[in-house]
Order: structure tokens, then sequence, then C-alpha cells
């Protein structure tokens, strides 16, 4: 293939070495030497200091009369070496350098002149074909959209006198099409001498493509791509060896005015001196790529791929595949799920920089074109396209795997990845949104569902989000742990060991099933709670809440209500519910979100209104056991799809109501998708909403319980007191909270502020923040005494309250090199004053369920891990727990060993 074509040398006329002593019987340079020298295109005009980079004459106008340059916008001596560069590499004798790909498209387009006709492809760029309707529609062109891949489609459009150009792009995007330049400019040079053959080149670049060599008049670059490769600036280049054209185009540059600016055109030599060497890794990266997909089976469009169409003709006019390439999953929502799950290849159009990026056209790049013309010209809904940059292929491959395994387009046997069939897809998607029961085959659930959440802290903006200030909130890597365990006597339990180890257990026909409203599967439940089920739940089927231990109340209501609410027919299941928890309840730390989250899974999987796809989890990470238990683990595993997520999510916010009437959302939502997110509340002029915080990165964290309680309600309304006593005062805390917070997701988003550098800018922020929190009143003597153990010699370490304040915890950062013994010693400390320091991982992954479909016997045979089956058969009729179970193991495992237990038990499967 034409990649050889390199070593035997470029064809295009080699320039002069500068030094007359160097022999002149050399070799002509190879590409990438041409990419990388730079020459002067005016060997009169040398540079006054030697400079071994073009400077950027940044310089609109320049002196005197009669010299080479007057004007920028007519000429400019960065440019000028940008241009005798591409013209260079082009094997061109003219070349412009403008704004944009577009721009040159239009500079080209300005030759035509009313009731000229164009013949242009059916599958090109949106932005041509939009350019192109516009001169169809405004000036009076007319425009022929032909499949290019097939010559003779164009000969019936080839009209002598007025077919003035012939618009090509090959291959196409998205779909890789080959259009055989040559035997196209022949076919319409014989017919039609004066029609011009453009080319868009943007997909190939002149390394791998030089359209000039087989017949093209003008050729054109979005240099926004390869060219300048690393998508920081935006350009377009043409190149043409014909004086005419070259002479229209230069005055139509001069007279709109879109010349490149002196630094883009400095930046695109730049990035150009590279191109070879970049495309060289990108394509080897795409093909191993083309071929993953191939082997599993997807439609995959890549021309390196044997059989693709126009494969011997791509390999005939270009020195390689190109890094670009596409592959049809058969499912719309089944390409936009692993278009989200992946994590290195970044979400966004264009192409040609050195990071990868995943897009669907259809709905980006493409979304100009109308659904009827894109379903006409073939362009598939479900259509994924891959533009491969320079990052380790090892890398991109492991990350494309796993967000088609998250996705559930994928399962793993033995040690491979297998395409699961679309119609089992489907299916799956829609158990994963419910479909009406009554449509399934049911079969009794008979199986134990493990589930687990984290918990949350507020790491910013605590009691001002209240009054519309951006709060942040990450999850917390102590987590809230739900086992399910079948029962076979119409019996429906709880047990809820960390509250006060309460259990209490019911007779399924004897709940107040008579005030139930079930919401059907696939239906939301309604914005506001039923309040009569939840009063006929306090009245008649549970204690008085005065006779009950504090919290089992609510947790109780808030578990029977959804369990009834989710019922629908006869279908109920009998079971008995365990949580447990690593994380203190009621310390303001979302114990409530996760177990919302915990009950809301289990009772969705029970009722299965979502069910796990069949695919065993990737392999957990390696839990860090020194010191305390912090195990930033399972981070990245995206393996339970977003629409099972947002079920879950949906129903964790239904119980955080009934547990807390007007929640906001946040908690539940950072407890069930992990990581960190940003949340403004609505209706004080602010963008209202939660958000992501795509590129949070895990952090150590000490929490500590400061074991005094505190009354949330009375310290909200402190601080709304204060704010009617001492409007200004208060304003300018908030104001500042807001910054904080802005500064916080600025930093945290930052890839390029270094680790080093953002810990420390987020203990600055820490410091300020608890400050103002302060000044708010809501702190405490208890808050204080932890800050100030924390922050004396030798720790030096960054506290601040969390959550409501007044008692409750703090959060203190810990460094990732904090010494292990001075860690232990100021936990120590800690202990000493009567406090409880938990070490833990903040921002960390979301709601997990244990995979049923693991018995993978080398994990569950490791010493002091469960022996039996994950997933029992049958647990003895007559609720005889009499064997070695999941349920008794979990009950009994001591407090400090719960998540490493649990860690063990199998693979987890995490939002
Ligand atoms: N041609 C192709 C094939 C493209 O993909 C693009 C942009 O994506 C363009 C032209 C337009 O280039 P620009 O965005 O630099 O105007």
């Amino acid at each position: 293939m034409g990649v050889d074509k390199h070593d035997q040398g470029h064809e295009l006329p080699t320039p002069e070495p500068d030094s007359p002593s160097l022999p002149r019987s050399r070799q002509a340079y190879r590409f990438s030497t041409l990419c990388a020298t730079v020459d002067n295109p005016n060997p009169n005009h040398k540079d006054q200091h030697g400079s071994s980079s073009v400077p950027i004459y940044q310089t609109a106008t320049f002196k005197g009369v009669g010299g080479e340059y007057d004007y920028s916008r007519s000429g400019n001596p960065t440019r000028t070496h940008l241009e005798h560069h591409i013209a260079k590499i082009s094997s061109a004798n003219h070349a412009f350098a403008v704004s944009s790909g577009m721009a040159a498209l239009d500079v080209i387009t300005r030759i035509l002149k009313p009731g000229n006709e164009v013949i242009a492809g059916d599958d090109l760029y949106g932005g041509t074909n939009r350019l192109l309707t516009y001169l169809r529609t405004h000036m009076g062109v007319v425009v022929h959209h032909v499949d290019t891949t097939n010559p003779s489609t164009i000969i019936p459009y080839l009209h002598p006198g007025k077919t003035a150009m012939v618009l090509l792009e090959t291959p196409t995007n998205p779909l890789l099409k080959i259009v055989d330049i040559a035997g196209i400019s022949s076919m319409v040079k014989e017919k039609c001498e004066d029609a011009v053959i453009v080319v868009d080149n943007t997909m190939m670049s002149p390394y791998l493509q030089r359209p000039l060599e087989h017949g093209a008049d003008i050729v054109y670059d979005s240099a926004t791509k390869y060219l300048s490769g690393h998508h920081d600036l935006m350009a377009g280049v043409i190149t043409c060896n014909r004086d005419d054209l070259a002479k229209q185009m230069a005055f139509t540059v001069n007279a709109v005015g879109n010349a490149l600016t002196p630094f883009d055109s400095f930046l695109l030599l730049r990035g150009t001196k590279t191109l070879a060497i970049r495309m060289d890794r990108q394509q080897s990266s795409a093909m191993l790529v083309a071929q993953l997909l191939q082997q599993l089976g997807f439609v995959t469009h890549y021309p390196g791929l044997p059989g693709h169409p126009g494969k011997e003709i791509h390999e005939r006019i270009a020195d390689g595949y190109g890094a670009v390439l596409s592959f049809e999953t058969g499912d719309k929502e089944l390409s936009e799920r692993i278009v989200g799950a992946t994590r290195l290849w970044g979400i966004s159009v264009s192409f040609g920089a050195v990071n990868s990026l995943i897009s669907m056209p259809c709905v980006m790049s493409h979304a100009s074109i109308d659904p009827a013309t894109r379903a006409a010209r073939g362009l598939p809904e479900d259509l994924i396209r891959l533009c491969v940059g320079i990052e380790d292929p090892a890398d991109l491959l492991d990350d494309l795997r796993l967000a088609l395994l998250g996705a559930g387009a994928v399962t793993r046997s033995a040690n491979d990845f297998v395409r699961i069939p679309n119609a089992v897809n489907r299916a799956v998607e829609k158990l994963a949104l419910g479909e009406p029961l009554v449509h399934r085959q049911r079969t009794k659930e008979n199986r134990e569902w493990f589930v687990s959440a984290p918990g949350k802290v507020i790491l910013f903006g605590e009691h001002a989000v209240v009054h519309g200030v951006t709060a942040v909130a990450a999850s917390v890597d102590l987590r809230c742990y739900g086992l399910t365990s079948p029962r076979h006597d119409n019996k429906l339990s709880v047990q809820f060991t960390s509250i006060n180890d309460y259990y209490h257990e019911w007779d399924l026909d004897a709940l107040p099933w008579d005030a139930v409203a079930p919401v059907p599967p696939g239906d939301s439940h309604p914005e506001t709670l039923d309040v009569e089920l939840m009063k006929a739940i306090s009245d008649r089927a549970l204690p008085p809440a005065s006779e009950m231990p504090p919290k089992t109340h609510a947790a109780t209501v808030a578990f029977l209500y959804l369990y009834m609410t989710l019922t629908h027919g006869d279908e109920r299941p009998s079971f008995n519910l365990t949580v447990r928890s690593t994380l203190p309840v009621g310390a303001g730390l979302g114990s409530s979100a996760a177990f919302s989250a915990c009950i809301a899974s289990a009772l969705l999987l029970l009722h299965q209104r979502i069910e796990v796809p069949p695919i065993p989890a990737p392999t957990r990470q390696a839990t860090e056991s020194d010191p305390g238990h912090v195990h930033i683990s399972h981070q990245g595993r995206r393996a339970i799809p977003p629409a099972i997520a947002d079920e879950i999510n949906r129903w964790a916010f239904v119980s955080e109501k009934v547990l807390h009437g007007t929640p906001s959302g946040i908690d539940n939502t950072v407890v069930v998708y992990g990581g960190a997110l940003a949340y403004t509340k609505p209706g004080f002029g602010r963008k209202a909403g939660m958000d992501k915080i795509k590129g949070f990165k895990s952090f150590k964290f000490l929490l500590t319980d400061s074991k005094v309680p505190r009354d949330t309600k009375a310290l909200v309304a402190s601080v709304a007191k204060k704010k009617t006593e001492e409007p200004q005062f208060v304003k300018n805390m908030f104001d500042a909270i807001q910054s904080i917070s802005d500064e916080a997701r600025r930093a945290l988003d930052d890839p390029e502020l270094s680790r080093e550098q953002l810990l420390s800018a987020l203990s600055s922020l820490i410091e300020e923040n608890h400050c103002y929190l302060a000044s708010l009143g809501v702190s405490h003597d208890t808050l204080e005494c932890i800050r100030s153990k924390c922050s004396e010699p030798p720790h030096k370490l960054s506290t601040k309250l969390t959550g409501a304040g007044g008692g409750g915890c703090t959060v203190t950062l810990v460094p990732d090199d904090f010494p292990a013994t001075q860690l232990h010693a100021l936990s120590a400390a800690l202990r000493a004053e009567n406090f409880d320091p938990y070490l833990t991982a903040v921002g960390g992954s979301g709601l997990g369920i244990l995979s049923p479909y693991n018995s993978d016997s080398s994990t569950s045979r490791e010493a002091g891990t469960f022996t039996g089956p994950i997933t029992p058969p049958e647990t003895p009729a007559g609720g005889d727990i009499s064997l070695q179970t999941l349920r008794e193991q979990f009950s009994s495992v001591g407090g400090d060993q719960l998540g490493q237990w649990a860690d063990r038990c199998g693979r987890w499967l995490f939002v």
C-alpha cells in the first residue's frame, strides 16, 4: 500500500537546499522531512535575527511604499510562509490560507456564476451541503447531488457549457465511501473541459492524498483537522496549480478579507510540522479499532478493512487509510448508550486532533441535513463515528470495549468479548425502561439482590445553596448496603442493622393495599406523594412513631411506600431486606440518600422493573487497604446502563421525598451516579439545575463526625434570619461562596492543573468557605476543635464543616502523599477527643449491584469471603435459613470489615 510511496520519495520538486555547499544530487526529501522543514518563500528576505521558527508578524500594516507587504488582509509574512509550506507538501504551485474550511469552500465557489451547474457527492460534510443549498436558493446555481462512488451516475448531469464545477470528497465522512478522483476527473474533462474539479481533502490531509496529482484543479482542506492537529484553531487551506484559478481566488480572499490571521498562521505552520508523525500513529490505531469492531460483528466502515467498497481505488489514490471510521450498531438508543459510556473518547464533532473523539453524526455533525435527506442518502441514524487520536492504542481499545460492555452491546465470554444480538439488546432496553409486565414472561424472583450506594458530602456551598448559590457535592466511599433474601411464608421483613438493629415483619396480605395506587411499569411517580398511602402505612402497618427507635419510622414508611407503589398486579414478592451502613447515620453524609438508592434499586430489581444486563462486569480495581479502609475502588466501571440508573434515581428521589418532604434531589443524584456535581437552586437568576463535574478526580478526605446532633431546619432558619437582619453582609458572604464554588469547578475541570496545584487550590477554598460559614454563625465549638487539631503542625490540613453545621461532620482534605503514620496519629488524637474520624475517598463510583451472573469461584473462595452461592436457587421452604447464607454473613461481618467483605463478594456492576 501507498505508505511505501513515501519511502520511495516524493514526486514534488524538492526545494533547492539553502546552502550551495550541499551536494545537488541528493534524493528528494520524504514527506515528513518536507513537513518538518519550513523554507523561506523569498530568499531575498532573510530574517534579520535568523530566527529558526517563523515569527508572528502581528501587524495590520507595513511601513513604506512599494514593499512586498502593505496590509495584512492582502499579505502577511507569517501567512506567506505557511502558504508556501502548504503548497510544497500538497504538490501545488499556489496555496491560500483562510479562516476555516468553509471559508475555503466559499472562496472556491465564488468562481461560480448564476446559471452554472455543480455536480456534488451525496454524502458530503453537512456544512458543505448547507453552503451548496445557499448557492442554489440565493445565487441561481444549479446543484446536482449524485452518488459519486459510481462515476457513471455523473454522466447524465454533465452539461457542456453549463457544468462549471464537480465537487468531490473522498473518503466521505462519515461513511468512508470512496470516490475515484482520477477516473472522474478525466471523464469530466472529456465532456466538459472547463469544469473545475474540486476535492475536499480534509479526511486525508496532503500526507495521505494529494488530489492535484490525480487530476483535481482545486483542493481544499479544513485545516482545523489534521493539518493543525490540536483542535486549537480554525483554518482552511486551498491549493491549486492553475494560475487563472489562483488569480481569481487571490482576488476573493483579498476582497472578502477572510485570510488567516498571523497568529493562526503561526499555529497552523507549527501543527503542520508534525502532520506525518501524528497521522502514522493515528491511522495505525484506527486500523486496530476497526478490526476490533469488525471482529465483534458490527458493520464497520473503514477503507483499510478487507472488502471495504472501493478499497483498491483508494489504495491507488491515497497513501494510507486515515484515522476516521464509523460503525453501525443496529439500534440508535444502543449507539447513544455506547457514546455516553466512553471515557477516553471525547464526545465531540470534528476530527483530526491528537485526542480521540466519538460522535453520532445524525445528531451532531450532520444534524443540519434534514432526516429525510439523511435517510435518502443512506446515513444510518445509529451510526457512530470514531476519530482516532494519538493516545496509546491499548487504552483506546480498552475504553471502547468497556463502553460496549457498559452499554450492553457486548458481553464477556471466557476471556473475550462477544456481541449481544440486537433482539436481546432491545429486550434488555425495554426491561430497563419498564415494559408493561403483561407483555413479559415473568418468572418468580427468587434471587438475592445485593446493592450498595455511596454517601455524599457537600464540598462547597452549603447553606448558601438554599439562597441560590451553587453547591458542589461529591460521593463518598462509605456506603450503605442492602440485601434482599427470598422468604417463602408470604411475609415481608426489614432489618435495619445500622439503626438500632431494628427488625419488623408484615403479613403481605395485611398491608393496606386498598390505599395504594400502583404506578405501572415504565410510568413515573407523580410529582407529589400519595399522602393517603403514607397515612395508611403509618396508621395501619406500623406502631406509632414514638414507640419506634428514632429514624426507623421514616425509613420503614419509605420502604413500604416504594414496595407497595411498585407492586403491579398480584405479584407481591416475599423477602427480607437487611440494610447496613458504613456511613454514620444522620451525620449529614447522605445516609438517607444512600438508603433511598438502595431500597429503590433492590425493589426495582425484585419487581422486575429493571434488569441488569446479562454481562459479567469488568474486574474490580484493587482495594487500597492502608490506612483504614479507603477503597477508591470500582471507579470508571460504568456497567449499569444510563436508562437503568435514571430509573433508580427517579425512585430514590421518591423515597427521599417520603423521608424529607421537599429534598432538592442533589443527594440521591450524587449517590446514584457517583462522582461530583454542581447544583444551583432555581429561582435566583442563575442558571439552575444539576451539572455533573466531568473532570472530577477522586480525593482522600478525613470525615470527622463530631457526634453532636444538629437541627438542620433551625440552622437553615438562622441563616435566613441573618439575611433579613444584615442583608448586605450576608449577600457579600453568598457572593464570596459562589466564587468559591465557581473556582472549585474550574479547577476540577482544568486538565492543565497538576494534581499538586489542584490539591493546594482546593485546600485554600476549603479554608475560605469554612470562614464564611463560621461568619454566618453555623459552626460549632466541636467543629472548630476538629479544625484546629487538623491544622496544627505537623498536619497543616485544611478542614471545613460540611452540611448544616452546628455539629455533624467536618471534611479534611488529605494530600496523596500525606504519611500514613501521621494520619494514624491524627485519627488517634481526634478519637481521644471523642470524635469519630473516617478516612474515605470522595468522588468515586455511584450505585452498585452485585452481579447475579458471576459465580467466579476464584473470587468467592478467598479467605473470609462468602462461600455459598450468590444467587441460591431457593432458600429452603419455611424460611429456615440454616445454610451459611449471604444474609448471615452480611449480618455478622464486623462493621469495619463490611466494605472490604462486600467488595470480595463477587463482581459489582456500577453506575
Ligand atoms: N470538510 C469536511 C470534510 C469537514 O469535516 C469540515 C468540518 O468538519 C469542513 C469541510 C469544514 O471545515 P471548518 O469547520 O474548518 O470550516
